[in-house]
Parts: C-alpha cells; structure tokens; sequence
C-alpha cells in the first residue's frame, strides 16, 4: 500500500517551527512496509485542507493528517476531512463528557470550544488520546469507488507518536498485506556525481524493482538503495544484488557499504594493520584531525598532530627546510610532502598525513588560486602527493581538503 502525509498547521509554512512528525511516521509505515509517496504541509485553512486531502484520496490509499485537532478556531482538519469525504460530523457527547471530567479533576475550567474536539466524521474510530484533550480518528471507507483509510492524529509528537503506536500500527498489520523494505546505503569518495551516474545508472536501470537514489555532498555520495516485497529475505536480496553490481562497477570508489562514515572506515583500516596516524594541517585548521577523533577509540590510532599556519611552525613541529618553503611558496607539492614526512617522523606514526592550501575566499594568485590544496600522505618510504583545484567557498574547499586526505589514507590502507 502507498501513503500520503498531510502535515496541518501554519506555523509549520513558517521558517521557525519544522514538520517533525512526518519523519516519524514515514519510519514507522516504511517498518509495515508501506511507502510514503507524498508528503504536504497545508496551513490552518479549511478549504486548502480538504483540496489537499481529496488529491492525496485520489492518488493514496492510505492518508495520514495530523495537526489542527485542537480546540481553537484554526484547528479545521475534522470540518475539511469531512468536507472532502462528502461526510456530517456527529458530536459524541460521551466524549464531551469525559473532556468536562478531565478538565474538572485538573481544576480548569471547561470552556465550549473544547467540546468540537468530540467531533466525529461519521463512521470512524475514535483514537483515545491518553496524553492530550483532541482525540484521533480512524476511517476506512470508499472513495471514488476504492476502498482509503484515513486517520487523523494530533499535532503535538507526544501525544501523536503513543497514539499512533498503541492505536494504529496494529490495526494497520491488519489491514495490509504482509511487506517489507530493505535498504542499503554505499557511499562513495571523490567521484564526481554525473560520473557516478553515468556510470552506475546502465545499471540500476535493469532493475526497475530496486529505487536508487543518488545523493551529492562535497566529495562524496551516497547511493540509497530500496526495495519492496513480500519477505524480507526477498527484498533484502534484491538490494543486496544490485549493491552487489554497483559495487564492481565502482571498484575501489566504494568506501562504505553499510552507512559507516569516511573516518570510521579510515579508523577501522588503521586498527586492523595495526598502524598509527599524525597529521599536519594548514588550510583545514584540525579538520582532518577532529574528523579522525569524532569516532570512539581512535585515540589507539591517532597519535596526533599539529596545525601549522605559519612558516616558523611548519619549521619548528614539522621539520620542513626554511629553504624548501622559499624556493616553492608553503603552498607547494615539496612543502606537503615535506610536511607528511615531517610529522610523522616527529610524531612517530606509522602514516603521516599532510595539506596545505589556499582556502580562499583571499589570498588566492594566478599561479596559486582559491581551493588549490595540496595533500601528502607519507610511511617513510614513499610519498605520495595528490593535488587539487576544489570548488566553493572557505567552507567546503577545507571540506573537501579533509575528504580527500582521508580518502588517500583509506587508498593506501585497502
Ligand atoms: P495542533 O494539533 O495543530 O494544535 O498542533 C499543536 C502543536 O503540535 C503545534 O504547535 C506544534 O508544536 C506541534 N506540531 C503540529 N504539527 C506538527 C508536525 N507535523 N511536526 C512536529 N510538530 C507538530
Ligand atoms: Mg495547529
């Protein structure tokens, strides 16, 4: 079955307040097997409201609103359902009972507008609400000769997510066919994305049963892989074929094939060949070294570093010649190389890692422009210089610098 989320509430069409509730249910109905294929976000107007909910009748067969239940004048999503499904809206005063109770025993006063919360669209389930005054409601009906479900649920995720778990998700198991999703995620490093997909879509394309999606960060990309049916094993097989072809045809591309990080993979190389790491940063300013320690335990592989901006520093911690850095400028092929080969010898590392560079949006001539990066990775036998012209501002062009010098420590590691 397919679903289609309508998000209720103006305040969330504002740029201070997000729809958080639909990433949660999305989980939740992609767990029943169930795809989302629309999700909507509609102020407090009851006329928007049930011009979306008609649509997504029309294109879904299950609709899940939820916002606008409460009590106040702009709380309309029971009158535009109703309005949508050609339905009256009967007041269950056993409902308005039970509020008047809940309000006198808190001490509050009851006043009338709580009583169209006991609004029912006529026919559906009332969903009890334990932690709020507006109560969900379910129904299952015909429309437009196909057979929808539509539940309604209350805006605020404390009261929407125990409603939703305790009220719904069985009655949905019920109610579908059994289905599953599996996915996988591969993430590539520096590859650029039409590349990649010119690469890999003569593949995905055979297998129509499979979704792929391509997503594009600075130096790297995740490739989302989706499938649905009637067993787990069956859609788990047909993620893991096509993982499997993509996989080949990207070859050494592919740092990750469930989801870990370029710095878990780095760390995770560096413990099994029992190696050690030491970093010289210009232009990155730790970057590469924050990244390296953001994973748990990687003090057992990273020994440390130092951040050298200035040439007296490049001198002092790494060693390089004051007469290398006048002949080639610091941002050199010779100065990195130099600056890998120096702190690992300093540090006593098995790898040293270096980058410098022109980071920008200043500084940058015509023979050394803005993202020019220079990255070394030395063991004391070779080393190895990569250089590079990256694009975008300060940010992204050390972004990028990091990724590519972690890139190259996960090469030389694989
Ligand atoms: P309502 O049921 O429309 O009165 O919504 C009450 C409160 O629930 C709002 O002020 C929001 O704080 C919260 N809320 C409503 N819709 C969402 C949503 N889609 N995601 C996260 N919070 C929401
Ligand atoms: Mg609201």
């Amino acid at each position: 079955m397919n679903a289609e989320i309508i998000a209720v509430g103006s305040e969330l069409l504002t740029p201070f307040r997000q729809d958080t509730n639909s990433l949660y249910l999305t989980e939740k109905l992609n767990q029943l097997g169930v795809e989302v294929l629309f999700k909507n976000i509609v102020g407090d107007s009851r006329e928007h409201l049930a011009e979306v909910t008609r649509i997504a009748l029309a294109r879904a067969g299950l609709v899940i609103l939820m916002g606008g239940l409460g009590p106040t004048e702009d709380d309309l999503t029971r009158e535009a359902v109703a309005d949508a499904l050609e339905l009256p809206l009967v007041r269950d005063e056993a409902i308005v009972e039970a509020l008047r109770k809940r309000f006198s025993k808190r001490g509050f006063k009851f006043t009338e507008n709580n009583s169209k919360q006991a609004d029912i669209i006529s026919g559906a389930t009332v969903l009890t609400n334990r932690n709020g005054t507006a109560p969900g409601q379910w129904i299952t009906g015909s429309y437009d000769g196909n057979e929808k479900t539509i539940i309604l649920l209350p805006g605020p995720p404390h009261e929407l997510k125990p409603l939703f778990e305790e009220q719904c998700l069985e009655r949905l198991r019920e109610h579908l066919p059994p289905a599953f999703i599996a996915s996988r995620v591969l993430k590539v490093a520096m590859l650029g994305e039409s590349h990649c997909d010119d690469r890999i879509a003569p593949i995905y394309r055979r297998y129509p049963n499979v979704q792929t999606t391509i997503l594009a960060y600075a130096g790297e990309i995740e490739i989302h892989l989706r499938a649905r049916a009637d067993s787990l094993e069956v859609a788990q097989q047909r993620v893991d074929k096509v993982a499997e072809k993509l996989e080949d045809e990207l070859d050494e591309y592919v740092f990750s094939r469930q989801g870990e990080s370029l710095e878990q993979i780095v760390g995770y190389y560096l413990q099994m060949r029992n190696a050690t790491v030491a970093v010289a940063e210009s232009c990155t300013g730790g970057l590469i070294g924050e990244r390296i320690t953001s994973v748990s335990g990687s003090s057992r592989y990273f020994l440390g570093g130092a951040m050298v901006y200035s040439n007296e520093l490049k001198h002092k911690f790494a060693d390089v010649p004051k007469a290398l850095i006048a002949a080639h400028g610091a941002v050199s092929r010779q100065v990195a190389a130099a600056l890998a080969e120096g702190i690992r010898k300093r540090c006593g590392a098995t790898w040293g890692l270096a980058v410098t560079g022109v980071a920008g949006p200043s500084g940058g001539t015509e023979e050394k422009p803005v993202g020019l990066v220079f990255h070394a990775l030395s063991n004391g036998e070779s080393t190895e210089v990569v250089e590079r012209k990256f694009p975008g501002d300060r940010e992204r062009v050390r972004w990028w610098a990091s990724q590519q010098a972690l890139d190259m420590l996960r090469r030389k590691m694989m």
